[in-house]
């Protein structure tokens, strides 16, 4: 059978080739054509293509990434000439309208991503209403008695921030009112057709991207970011192989009371048989919950009553039913073994909150997937973020890679401004492609394997990788690394 968590990588390598040699021909040509192109394309559509309005840059979807992304090339120097349009079909999310109670949808946000919003200043924003930071990481299974625990230079820094993801589109969406005359925000605007410049039909091809919006009006650019989410109509619409499946499971999101105050400064994930639970910060007396289990029991779970659901979750976090005694008596053996070489490694196990309640309204279900598109640009076109790859909340990484991407894609646009280039060539995109895909393929495969590691209670496996966790937790500096590995 196809391992197609190893395979990713190899696809890749092989499609990348593949298309980077038809491509760059395509490319050659062109650039050679690319201005008479424009001029016959201009006599041909005549006033039509000439009353669309043609902007530097169009970005397509204001989520997290999307509304970063026009953040940060509004505020770069080097962009301060260019023409820069966000399109978002929903409303506008205002920074005062964040309701007072805490919403389910949250992120891990990473140092690095933090760094990115701070530089486009919405971080400022984010830290006057509403985040957690955390200093510490638990993660256990529940089937042995294994943990690895995360924290930075003996919880003296913070490892990163819990942050509701309303928050985070509100804080940009405040910066992008201070950054009106540099970048235009359309909200309630959705794309309903992409028309692409083709080379070969010079006749009957505008030289730009043409944007349809579904109110009638039509906008052209010399550069499209697909910032569209995990079923990007970009993507589509261009045809763009993905490499992608559906999880067998489901994430039940919801806000956490917790049974009394506490410092509430670790976040806590325990791997059971049907998919990870956690629980992550929010504040001294209240925790978000994203618990990944088969659809069959998210169903159960979204159907309980208040009561039963604290229960199921307080048995998910305590419950040792998925012990075996064999495994226990191996596994301790191992500690035993690994604790005399390294006596002072490790950490001791801490025990989560218990929880008391729920926010009211605040159960929902996510299914989950995985995918990959094979290719993060087309000629003036650029995937960013969920539009370019998902991947499963288990590492809290989804919109952490976006941000890396709007950080690396920023850096390459600005760079190819200054030097007089234009921002839609293949050039500096395909340096963006190859960048991103170095970062975003290693973790994406990391995050798949450790997930179907993690799906099941077989013996062997669980010893194995019980073996894995225990000495990767007595190794400070493979743990540095792979901190600082998430961290970006
Ligand atoms: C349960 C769960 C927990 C998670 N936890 C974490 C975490 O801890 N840390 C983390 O980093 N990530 C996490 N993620 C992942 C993270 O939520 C996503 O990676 C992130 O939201 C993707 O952002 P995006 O802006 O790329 O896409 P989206 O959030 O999907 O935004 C796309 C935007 O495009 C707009 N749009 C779509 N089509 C059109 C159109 N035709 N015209 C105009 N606009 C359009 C939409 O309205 C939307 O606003 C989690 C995900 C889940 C499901």
């Amino acid at each position: 059978m196809l391992n197609l968590p190893r395979a990713i990588p190899a696809l890749n390598v092989v499609g990348r080739g593949l298309f980077a040699a038809t491509r760059f021909s395509a490319e050659m040509r062109f650039s050679a054509i690319q201005s008479i192109n424009r001029s016959l394309a201009c006599i041909k559509h005549g006033d039509d293509s000439a009353n669309h309005e043609v902007y530097d840059v169009i970005i397509s979807g204001g989520g997290m990434v999307g509304s970063a992304m026009a953040c940060a090339l509004g505020m770069h120097p080097k962009l301060s000439d260019k023409k820069i349009l966000l399109l978002e079909a929903g409303n506008k999310k205002v920074m005062d309208k964040v309701p007072d109670s805490y919403s389910t949808r949250v992120s891990s946000i990473s140092p690095g991503s933090a760094t990115l919003l701070s530089g486009i200043g919405a971080w400022e924003h984010v830290k006057k209403l509403r985040f957690k930071p955390y200093k510490k990481m638990q993660v256990w299974d529940a089937c042995s008695d294994a943990l690895i625990t995360f924290d930075k230079d003996n919880l003296e820094e913070e490892m990163a921030y819990i942050v509701e993801n309303d928050v985070v589109v509100a804080a940009l969406t405040k910066q992008l009112d201070d950054l009106s005359e540099n970048v235009q925000v359309k909200y309630r605007s959705k794309v309903a057709t992409y028309t692409w410049p083709m080379p070969h039909q010079e006749l009957h091809s505008i030289p730009w991207v043409q944007v349809g919006l579904a109110s009638g009006e039509t906008l052209q650019t010399k550069l499209l970011i697909g910032a569209d989410g995990p079923n990007s109509m970009v993507r589509r619409h261009l045809g763009i192989p993905v490499v992608k499946w559906n999880y067998d499971q489901s994430a039940v999101v919801a806000v956490l009371h917790l049974s009394e105050p506490t410092e509430n400064n670790v976040a806590w994930q325990r791997f059971l048989p049907t998919g990870p639970i956690a629980m992550l910060p929010l504040s001294d007396t209240e925790s978000s919950l994203v618990w990944s289990t088969s659809h069959h029991l998210a169903e159960e779970l979204l159907a309980m009553d208040d009561e039963c659901f604290v229960d199921a979750i307080n048995s998910a976090f305590w419950s040792n039913e998925n012990q075996s005694e064999s495994v226990e008596k191996a596994s301790s053996l191992f500690r035993s073994a690994l604790a005399t070489v390294m006596p002072f490694a490790g950490s001791p196990r801490q025990l989560p909150p218990s929880v008391a309640g729920i926010g009211p309204k605040s159960r929902f279900m996510f299914p989950l997937g995985m995918g990959h598109a094979s290719e993060y640009i087309r000629h003036r076109v650029a995937l960013i973020g969920d539009a370019a790859h998902r991947v499963h909340p288990l590492a809290g990484q989804g919109a952490n890679l976006g941000f890396g991407d709007v950080a690396c894609l920023t850096q390459l646009l600005s760079q190819a401004a200054f030097d007089g280039k234009d921002l839609g060539s293949t050039q500096h995109l395909l340096e963006y492609e190859s960048e991103r895909q170095r970062h975003n393929l290693p973790m994406m495969a990391a995050i798949d394997l450790m997930k179907r590691l993690y799906s099941t209670n077989t013996a062997p496996v669980v010893l194995l990788r019980s073996f894995g966790l225990q000495a990767t937790n007595m190794l400070p500096t493979l743990k540095e690394q792979i901190m600082a590995f998430a961290s970006k």
